[in-house]
């Protein structure tokens, strides 16, 4: 007998299992398993995807759904159709033995008459978009009135991604007589209000620690320069030869810019994010699921519902705003109890964000020496070693050339010769890293400090200690109005009534044009550049340079400026010479250029 049979599971569904290649239940089985078939109470669940959560919801329901009614005894809502369209497939395995039982998935984007034919002929667990599924309420077409369960599944991202309402319209038409079982990563403020709202003192369980990240991954950082990001990525990929990762961006234009590095540096990767249509997303992640990429760098919103095991790393670029979006990144690893590392690529400016993840997951950061060229030839080497002792030797079509092969090869030695054939295509690798140059450590404000006129634009503004601006708050504003947190800011000197600070010159355009109505406290900011003294002292009397072009003394009074976007022209007084072009990658430093 199965352990699956033990928590209260018919034949059918355990040979089904057995199919599939699953021994033993997952800890969310153990405990969903019997919990739903033996009691009637509401369930919240802590399992993040990768525990097999899937299979704890379904397998209870298909346990106990009346085979007898064809009526909809069951909704299953899932954030994405990605996801519903792989529990829907799901289920269809459990249940290939019994008989009678009709699934149907519904989702946004598909159409409607087909997925309304197929409720027509009875579907007894209905899986579902939260959009598509209210649609078909609202057109009587799925009629909620003899549901048995609820699921919700991914609750915290339903919530993240806007479905509130929907869900709320969803269970309002439900009977009062169910099972709702509820399915989260995460517990914020929102799923809590959920689960008071339309749950009844519901059972928790929890496939680990709550909110903890998967189990058997662990987290490392690799703390690099802004401009040594990329170079950095490539050398993890380079160090890892079977790379099976999820890189991800915070942006869609960082994702476009990441992945077409990537591709013109020779990676096997592609791009998945909200500017590509759904056919176009659905092609790239067939070709990541089927492992025809290695690489797949994406959005945190595209890569929701991506259904991938077996990822060696999750890399994350940048890091998520919200410590809850890390762990649904990190938990794209280490799934079914395998091993899985999630990386974090950080600047100095970055590293505060680690704490309140370390917190959330339970676990600290281990700090990561970026590899350098003679460890990542090594790797290389050795895959190749591999290779060439796990090819395919096809003797029909080699032996007609062997002798004439040996005869060129007779005067060379054995050992020279492995040499040679190492050699062939080793050597690109080797002249490739030789004198690389050591990415560790982010020694860029040392740099500033060196190089201020060469990689920064300087500017005045006009407030100062007297209005309560401080670094961290000067920072915050330069963030709140250049709508970017990852542009590198250099020196910050705050005096009495006015300040300098220096930006990335790649953004001095940007930083004229954000701040032209900017305000600090219900103040209206003026922002210019300006040059650097000489010598350091004398700040005052430093010569500014207006937006608008026109050069003027310092003090902080209106400023001549002039219109439209391209307003400035003028070299940086700043000595840079900033010419006007902007960096279309949308991310500083981390430019492909042939970097090791
Ligand atoms: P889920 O959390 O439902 O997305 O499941 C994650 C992965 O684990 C899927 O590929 C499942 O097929 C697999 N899985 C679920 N339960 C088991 C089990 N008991 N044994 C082995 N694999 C499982």
């Amino acid at each position: 007998m199965s352990l699956f049979n033990e928590l209260g599971l018919r034949q059918e569904i355990v040979n089904a299992l057995t199919d599939l290649g699953y021994e033993k239940p997952t800890p969310i089985q153990q405990q969903a398993i019997p919990q739903i078939i033996n009691a009637s109470n509401d369930l919240k669940a802590f399992a993040q995807t990768g525990t097999g959560k899937t299979a704890a919801f379904s397998l209870p329901i298909l346990e106990k759904l009346d085979l007898e009614s064809k009526a909809t005894q069951a909704i299953i809502l899932s954030p994405t159709r990605e996801l519903a369209i792989q529990i829907g497939k799901n289920i269809e395995d459990f249940c290939k033995y019994m008989k009678r039982v009709n699934v149907v998935t519904v989702y946004g984007g598909a159409n409607i008459d087909e997925q309304i034919r197929g409720l027509k002929r009875g579907a007894q667990i209905v899986v579902g978009t939260p959009g598509r599924t209210v649609d078909l309420i609202k057109r009587k077409q799925l009629k909620l009135k003899d549901i048995k369960w609820v699921v919700l599944d991914e609750a915290d991202e339903m919530l993240n991604m806007g479905f509130k309402d929907d869900l709320d319209q969803i269970l309002e038409v439900t009977p009062k007589e169910k099972q709702t079982l509820l399915f989260s990563a995460t517990f914020p403020r929102e799923v809590d209000a959920i689960a008071k709202n339309y749950m009844t003192k519901p059972v928790e369980i929890s496939a680990g620690k709550k909110n903890a990240g998967a189990d058997k991954v662990s987290h490392e950082y690799y703390l690099v320069s802004e401009k040594n990001r990329y170079p950095t990525l490539k050398r993890l990929a380079d160090v890892n030869p079977n790379i099976y990762a999820i890189v991800f961006c915070r942006t869609r234009r960082e994702t476009k810019s990441v992945a077409a590095n990537l591709i013109d540096d020779g990676y096997n990767a592609d791009a998945l994010h909200g500017d590509l249509s759904q056919a176009q997303r659905d092609i790239v992640m067939e070709k990541f699921r089927a492992k025809h990429l290695q690489i797949l760098v994406a959005t945190d919103v595209a890569a929701r519902g991506l259904d991938v095991d077996d990822l060696t790393h999750v890399i994350n670029y940048k890091l998520p705003d919200q410590a809850e979006n890390y762990t649904h990144r990190s938990g794209r690893t280490g799934r079914a109890g395998k091993e899985g590392i999630s990386i974090a690529i950080i600047t100095n400016r970055e590293k505060n964000s680690l704490r309140p993840i370390e917190s959330k997951i339970g676990k600290k950061f281990i700090a990561q020496q970026v590899p350098g060229g003679k460890e990542i030839c090594e790797k290389q080497l050795f895959k190749l070693i591999e290779k060439v002792k796990d090819v395919e030797v096809n003797e029909d079509q080699i032996n007609p050339y062997l002798e004439g092969i040996y005869a060129q090869l007779k005067d060379i030695e054995h050992d020279e010769l492995i040499k040679r054939f190492v050699s062939i295509e080793f050597n690109q690798f080797l002249s490739y890293y030789q004198g690389a140059e050591d990415l560790n450590g982010d020694d860029s404000r040392e740099r500033r400090t060196r190089s201020t006129d060469e990689n920064f634009t300087r500017f005045y503004i006009n407030l100062g200690k007297m209005d309560g601006l401080n670094p961290a708050r000067l920072i915050g504003l330069i963030n709140e109005n250049l709508k970017k947190s990852d542009v590198e800011i250099g020196q910050i000197e705050i005096l009495k009534s006015f300040s300098f600070f220096e930006i990335d010159k790649a953004f001095a355009e940007q930083a004229v044009e954000a701040f032209q109505h900017a305000e600090f406290e219900g103040r209206s900011v003026i922002v210019e550049v300006t040059t650097k003294p000489k010598g350091g002292g004398g700040r005052r009397s430093g010569k500014k340079r207006s937006f608008g072009g026109g050069d003027r003394n310092s003090g902080g009074g209106g400023r001549e400026r002039r219109s439209g976007s391209g307003g400035y022209k003028g070299k940086s007084s700043s000595g840079g010479g900033y010419k006007g072009g902007k960096k279309s990658g949308g991310f500083s430093g981390a430019k492909r250029s042939g970097k090791r």
